[in-house]
């Protein structure tokens, strides 16, 4: 598993190096980069933080992504999740933030 960092987006404001449970991304230049890919079990927390949309996740074979991009956007209290293919289909799904522990 992996992230990829969009260095245009990124604007070095360090959310993602704050939320990394594994201390796994830090800044260069003012732009957050991953230490160790090999080391990122995926968790999504710094893709969630980035409110630039500068972070993917990578989904390989190894999941059967073929390697499509995970992205989130947020707006008001959703959270979309969006799955880019490598034909620039697209898959969306929207969870409601508020109702996501309802059940
Ligand atoms: S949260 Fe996004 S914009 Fe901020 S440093 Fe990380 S990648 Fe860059
Ligand atoms: S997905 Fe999780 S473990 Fe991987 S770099 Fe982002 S915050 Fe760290």
């Amino acid at each position: 598993m992996s992230i990829r960092i969009d260095e245009k987006s990124c604007v070095g404001c360090k959310k993602c190096v704050e939320v990394c449970p594994g201390n796994l991304i830090k800044i260069i230049n003012d732009k957050a980069c991953i230490k160790r890919q090999k080391d990122c079990w995926g968790c999504t927390s710094c893709i969630k933080e980035c409110k630039k949309n500068a972070i993917k996740f990578f989904l390989g074979a190894d999941i059967g992504g073929k390697g499509s991009l995970l992205s989130v956007e947020e707006k008001d209290n959703f959270r979309k999740w969006i799955v880019t293919k490598r034909d620039g289909s697209k898959e969306i799904i929207v969870v409601n933030m508020k109702e996501s522990n309802k059940y």
